[in-house]
Formats: C-alpha cells, sequence, structure tokens
C-alpha cells in the first residue's frame, strides 16, 4: 500500500513524487511509456543526448525552481539563439536589432521603431484583437510576412487571425543587439540529459513502467490512498464531454554521417511552403562537441512536423481558444469532485506550460498537500 500513486514519471509526476518521498511518503510512479521523464526524455544516439520529444531549453525566473533543479543536475550554460530560414534568407531570433537590421538595414533602436511604428499605423492596428494584430503591433507588417505568418500557421494549423494574442507574447522583441530567445535569469541544459535528471528525482522511489492507468484503474487505485493524475484530463474522463483539442507534432530524426548540418542547434523555417515547422540538430545543445580536431564525426538531426491531435497521436500543445477554455472548464468542475485524486501538469490542467511553470506548480501543490515546510527538500 502506497500514500500516492503518481500516474506520469514526467516533470510534474517526478517533482511531486520526490518530493512526497522527502515527506517520508510511500509513492508509486507509473507511466505507460517504457521509460521515464515525459515528453522532457532523452537519449543517446552515437553519444548525443537526442530530446525525443521536442527541444527542451531550461529556463527560468524563478530561483526557488533554478536551485530546486540543480540539486538534480549540472547545467551547462545553453543560450537558445535560434536561427529563422525564409526561403534562404537568414535572421536572427527573438526579434532584436540583429533581425531589423538584416530586414531593413536599420542600425539604430529609434530607426527600428519608426519602421515599426510606420507599418503598425499602415496596418490601422490600435488594439490587438488577435494574433495577426498583436505580432503586427509588435515588429510590423515586413516581419509578420516573413517570420511569423507561414511559423505560425504551420505549427497551429489555424491563421493567425484566429489565434490569441497571447500566444506572440511568448517572444521577446528587443531593441538592443542579443539573439537570446529568453529573457530569463537562469538557463541551461541539464550536463547528462535530462533523463538523467528526473532519474536522479526519482531515486529511491518505486516506478513500474509500460502500465496504463486508465486500462486498469481499479487495480492501480486500490494501491495507494491518494492518486496524482498527470495525465490528459478528459481522457481520465472518458471523454465524456468531448475530446479536447491539442496540436501534435511528429518528429523524423535522423543520423548523418557529417559533423555539422547546420551550424545551430534549432533553425525554424519560417515560410508556409516547407512542410517542417524547424530542424533541431541535437549536438548543439551540448558542449565539447565541436572541439577543434576532436569533433563527432555524426550528428543527429530531427525534422518536427506539426499537426492536429487525433486518438492514438501524442498530445503537445493544448489549443487556447473560447471552445477548448470552455471544455476544459467542465472537466475541472469533474475534476474537483474527486476527493481522492489531484490533477496536475500541462496534460492534467490542459495548460501550456513551460517546464519551470510545471515544476512550480508542482512544488505549490506539494506545499498545499505535503506540507511542505516540515520536509526536507
Ligand atoms: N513564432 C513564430 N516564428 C518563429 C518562432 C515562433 O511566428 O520563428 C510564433 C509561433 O506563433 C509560436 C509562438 O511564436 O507558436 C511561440 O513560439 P515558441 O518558440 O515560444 O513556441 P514553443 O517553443 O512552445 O514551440
Amino acid at each position: 500500500m502506497y500514500d500516492y500513486l503518481v500516474v506520469g514519471a514526467g516533470l510534474y509526476g517526478a517533482v511531486f513524487a520526490q518530493q512526497a518521498k522527502a515527506c517520508g511518503k510511500r509513492v508509486l510512479v507509473i507511466d505507460k511509456r517504457p521509460h521515464i521523464a515525459g515528453n522532457v526524455y532523452t537519449e543517446d544516439i552515437e553519444g548525443i543526448k537526442v530530446h525525443r520529444y521536442g527541444a527542451h531549453i531550461f529556463h527560468t525566473n524563478e530561483k526557488r525552481v533554478w536551485d530546486y533543479v540543480n540539486k538534480f543536475a549540472a547545467f551547462n550554460r545553453f543560450t537558445n539563439s535560434p536561427v529563422a530560414n525564409y526561403h534562404g534568407e537568414i535572421y536572427s531570433l527573438p526579434f532584436n536589432m540583429y533581425t531589423f537590421n538584416r530586414m531593413w538595414g536599420v542600425v539604430t533602436p529609434e530607426e527600428a521603431k519608426a519602421k515599426i511604428e510606420e507599418q503598425r499605423c499602415a496596418a490601422g492596428i490600435e488594439e490587438p484583437k488577435n494574433l495577426e494584430e498583436q505580432a503586427i503591433r509588435l515588429v510590423g507588417t515586413d516581419i509578420y510576412e516573413k517570420l511569423i505568418k507561414g511559423y505560425t500557421m504551420k505549427q497551429w494549423g489555424r491563421p493567425c487571425n484566429e489565434l490569441p494574442a497571447f500566444i506572440i507574447k511568448r517572444l521577446p522583441v528587443r531593441f538592443t543587439y542579443d539573439n537570446n530567445y529568453f529573457n530569463a535569469l537562469y538557463q541551461g541544459i541539464p550536463i547528462g540529459g535530462y533523463t538523467a535528471m528526473v532519474s536522479n528525482m526519482l531515486d529511491g522511489i518505486d516506478v513500474m513502467l509500460g502500465e496504463d492507468y486508465l486500462t486498469d484503474r481499479e487495480r492501480f487505485n486500490s494501491m495507494a490512498e491518494k492518486v496524482v493524475y498527470t495525465g490528459a484530463i478528459d481522457a481520465y474522463f472518458d471523454f465524456c464531454e468531448g475530446a479536447l483539442a491539442y496540436r501534435s507534432v511528429r518528429f523524423e530524426t535522423e543520423l548523418l554521417d557529417m559533423p555539422n548540418f547546420q551550424g545551430n542547434a534549432a533553425v525554424n523555417y519560417t515560410d508556409a511552403k516547407t512542410p517542417w515547422t524547424r530542424i533541431i540538430e541535437h549536438k548543439w545543445f551540448e558542449f565539447g562537441k565541436d572541439t577543434d580536431g576532436n569533433e563527432l564525426p555524426k550528428t543527429v538531426i530531427s525534422r518536427e512536423y506539426s499537426s492536429e491531435w487525433k486518438p492514438g497521436d501524442e498530445p503537445y500543445y493544448p489549443v487556447n481558444d473560447d471552445e477548448n477554455a470552455a471544455l476544459y472548464a467542465k472537466y475541472k468542475a469533474l475534476a474537483d469532485k474527486e476527493e481522492k485524486v489531484l490533477f496536475g501538469g500541462r496534460l492534467g490542467e490542459y495548460k501550456y506550460y513551460d517546464m519551470d511553470a510545471v515544476i512550480l506548480a508542482a512544488l505549490d501543490m506539494c506545499e498545499k498537500e505535503l506540507n511542505f515546510t516540515a520536509c526536507v527538500k
């Protein structure tokens, strides 16, 4: 008999399990996949840590979260600086003075701001009502057309004027020469990969892999006092109110017989025609793979194709529109009535969470549930 059954060995589940164990609770973690770490899982291919479910770059402003993850891994100094490829034209991301210079030849922040203001006025945008208007207001029409419109359409499968403005606000716009994608104080990738980090979090905790909670609920429920469920909330309730929409991503991963394919960890293909959204070259997340005379002769790349989720696919991004928000609210009301079950994480809360926000949410939940202050952290 356990105090807690944690369904899902991703970040939310691992944080909860680690904290519960530190509080002296008996914990069992199960996952339907054959491995731990959920979507942050990294696997070794030819000495390269491959992010099997998409690139994950850890970044946070929360010292509490940074201190927490550093207990389980040492982080390298990776700084995310993706490059946009628009029909062979290369632009710096996020949108900053390098991008504005390449786009318009402007050199000073004043010139860049004037150009954006000119384009915003010409488009007649005052109060942005959707992603398209928000984007034009922030960076003008040229950048919207070349770097946002096609990429966003491919990623979300909907035109930008049907998407909420907040999605584009995730991206910084800077009037400095700074290609760091994130504004966060702390950033890096765990040395040795995320799987090793999650494995350290789960040290000494019982874990069962390849176990599907939903197909054997009675048995699993009888094993613990309470359940922490991090799977899809609509699946938990047998889709009784209808299925929540997700975007899914398909990865085509290749081992190439060359040391350097694209010279950067991430290249976004921002035109509408190229079928993939971006290509990740995993070795550049790590350091020491490009040392002079000592470089790895091979490289691993993943092309990412975005698609609408259908049963059987991996759900990645919750679709943040009014219809799905209303549907989620119905499931949330049902979840609140489940006394023995706590719902958490990206799928359990149907939320477009970054890794640090998931960890923070899990730590907050632990505080409530486990009388956290009494625990060894
Ligand atoms: N985006 C874009 N062009 C890019 C990169 C991002 O238009 O080259 C937009 C797109 O709408 C995307 C959003 O910015 O959904 C947020 O991007 P982010 O990189 O944060 O997405 P994630 O890392 O979650 O895939």
